[in-house]
């Protein structure tokens, strides 16, 4: 059985089963690999703008015998993916401006793509808010710890949607409504961490700043987000 880390797995699963995926800079091909061995997807198209990666892809591919249902393709983004040959796309590990932009370029060759799965690993409200601001519904969110780190992950649809606020762009709507246990922690890491940094920068009379104003914007969006996990009289 192929061996993939806590964080794949978890993104892996929001993949819906019996598709056809597309995975967006596969490295190594674990996902795709992982995913047909369950028998959890139809076939994969394994992509990578890089050669190294996709050579590194095959050997795996190889080794497990996908030859029939794991495509390999060099290809910048979704660049050569074809409309209607995929209904789901995965991108995962890459950066958030990136990932934006394979999203906005590659919009005519995804047609067909019935649910994306994107695990930014940096600006992730800027993931959220242009999906939600650009066709797509973010419907389903996780979050996990892996290695000591901190990784969020959504599920989208195309179609419309209802924009959402600060707070929910910042930390995930859905991870707040379900009072994600793993967001809380994050919360209160990142409230320790700035209520820091801004004691130092106020001790530098730096109050006043720019910095020091985004500091405290940011304690008060941390203090939003907090809210949700109070107990509530409905
Ligand atoms: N998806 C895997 C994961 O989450 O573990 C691998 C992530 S790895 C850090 C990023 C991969 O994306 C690399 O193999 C890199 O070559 C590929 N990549 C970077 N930019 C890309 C692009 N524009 N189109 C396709 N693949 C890209």
């Amino acid at each position: 059985m192929q061996k993939i880390s806590d964080r794949l797995i978890r993104v892996a699963e929001l993949v819906p089963k019996g598709s056809r995926l597309a995975d967006v800079g596969t490295d190594h091909g674990y996902v795709p690999i992982w995913l047909l061995e369950r028998g959890d997807i139809h076939s994969a198209i394994a992509m990578d703008v890089n050669r190294g990666p996709l050579l590194r892809a095959r050997e795996n591919r190889d080794k497990y015998g996908y030859q029939a249902v794991m495509e390999l393709r060099l290809s910048n983004g979704l660049e050569k993916l074809r409309p209607g040959e995929a209904d789901a796309v995965l991108i995962a590990g890459m950066g958030g401006p990136l990932m934006i932009q394979i999203l906005e370029e590659g919009r005519e060759n995804s047609r067909g793509v019935s649910t994306w799965v994107l695990q930014p690993q940096s600006e992730i409200p800027s993931v959220r808010r242009y999906l939600m601001t650009h066709g797509f519904n973010i419907v389903d969110e996780i979050m996990l710890m892996d290695e000591g780190k901190y990784y969020m992950a959504m599920k989208a649809l195309p179609g419309k949607a209802e924009p959402w606020d600060d707070v929910e762009y910042l930390f995930g709507k859905h991870l707040l409504e379900r009072r994600h246990p793993v967001l809380k922690a994050f919360l209160e890491k990142e409230k320790r961490i700035y209520l820091k940094i801004l004691n130092q920068l106020t001790e530098n009379h730096q109050s006043g700043t720019v910095r020091c104003n985004e500091v405290a914007a940011y304690l008060a969006a941390l203090d939003r987000a907090m809210e949700y996990y109070k107990d509530r009289i409905l």
